[in-house]
């Protein structure tokens, strides 16, 4: 649908409702907005905040999935061809069967100058090591609270320049935003400390943790390093119970957005708990645990905070 035609109908629609309820309203009408689509949930939730009222999102991978791989509905080439503007992860994140380039081209959008921005940008990457894939990406930079900022910060700049007129709102919606994140990570730098470095050890199935890790000094085991691997072979699991037997690891995580079972396994044949769950690749639903990016984060400092302390 291109954008003349899609304005003429949700024109038609507004003036339907407006006539039908006798509505008269001073807000934002849809075609004002920027039409925003993300490639996942927790860019999403940092757009949002953001762009606030200002903005229109879409969401590509839904909440709860796992956007290493992802398969865009038909619905999700419209969003992105009639988008003002795409945000991405990158850092390989979005490059499972390579989907999001696809879709980029599919919606006209893969050329030099199109408005595609990658939010990870000036973010100190950390690279895989499992062997065949040393030197590639690992997209998970956002667990440290340090460059959920840079995204933000990113976004900012990114709407400011679409969307000038309204620069005040981007810069004061960042400010507020930015101000609560860093909070947040100083409480966790604070929290983190009370409990011994020999103790801080985070056990998941994915390992999403090297940039966390790195910011709020864990060491990170893993069933499989990224998810679009094998993932949860009999030879990963006999590593990662190796690890946890040399490392006395007292607790085990589970991610929202993983299948359970290896990791179910791998605490039935080591005996060591699972400890709770914790945020990785998704916020959680609307109107539960984790539901935007600051809150999954809160939820993952203090599950792993207390799981820590209680099984230390
Ligand atoms: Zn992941």
């Amino acid at each position: 649908m291109n954008r003349t035609f899609r304005i003429a109908v949700i024109c038609s629609i507004i003036a339907f409702v407006l006539a039908g309820c006798g509505v008269v309203g001073g807000k934002d009408t849809n075609e004002d907005k920027l039409q925003v689509v993300t490639t996942y949930s927790i860019i999403y939730d940092i757009v949002k905040n953001i762009g606030g009222d200002r903005v229109d999102i879409h969401s590509l991978a839904p909440v709860g999935s796992n956007p290493h791989e992802y398969d865009p509905l038909p619905a999700d080439v419209g969003k992105t061809t009639d988008a003002d503007v795409v945000f991405y992860n990158g850092l390989n994140l979005e490059a499972g069967n390579s989907w999001f380039d696809k879709l980029l081209e599919t919606a006209g959008k893969s050329g030099e100058g199109a408005p595609v921005f990658r939010l990870s940008e000036g973010v100190e990457v950390k690279y895989l090591t499992t062997e065949g894939k040393e030197g590639e990406a690992d997209p998970h930079a956002w667990l440290d609270i340090r460059n959920g900022i840079k995204y933000a910060s990113n976004a900012k700049n990114a709407l400011i320049q679409l969307d000038p007129e309204h620069a005040d709102i981007y810069e004061q919606n960042a400010s507020a935003y930015i101000e609560k994140l860093e909070k947040l990570h100083t409480d966790a730098l604070n929290k983190f400390n009370e409990i011994s470095e020999d103790k801080r050890f985070l056990v998941t199935s994915e390992g999403a943790f090297k940039y966390f890790s790195a910011a709020y000094q864990f060491q990170a085991g893993y069933i499989w390093e990224i998810n679009a691997e094998n993932q949860g072979s009999p030879e990963q699991i006999s590593q990662v119970i190796d690890l946890i037997r040399d490392k006395d690891v007292s607790v085990l995580f589970l991610e929202t957005s993983i299948d359970p079972r290896s990791m179910e396994m791998v605490s039935a044949e080591t005996k060591v708990p699972i400890g709770g769950k914790v945020f990785t690749d998704s916020i959680g639903k609307p109107g539960e645990d984790g539901d935007s990016y600051l809150k999954m984060m809160e939820w993952n400092i203090k599950t792993i905070y207390e799981q820590l302390q209680k099984n230390s």
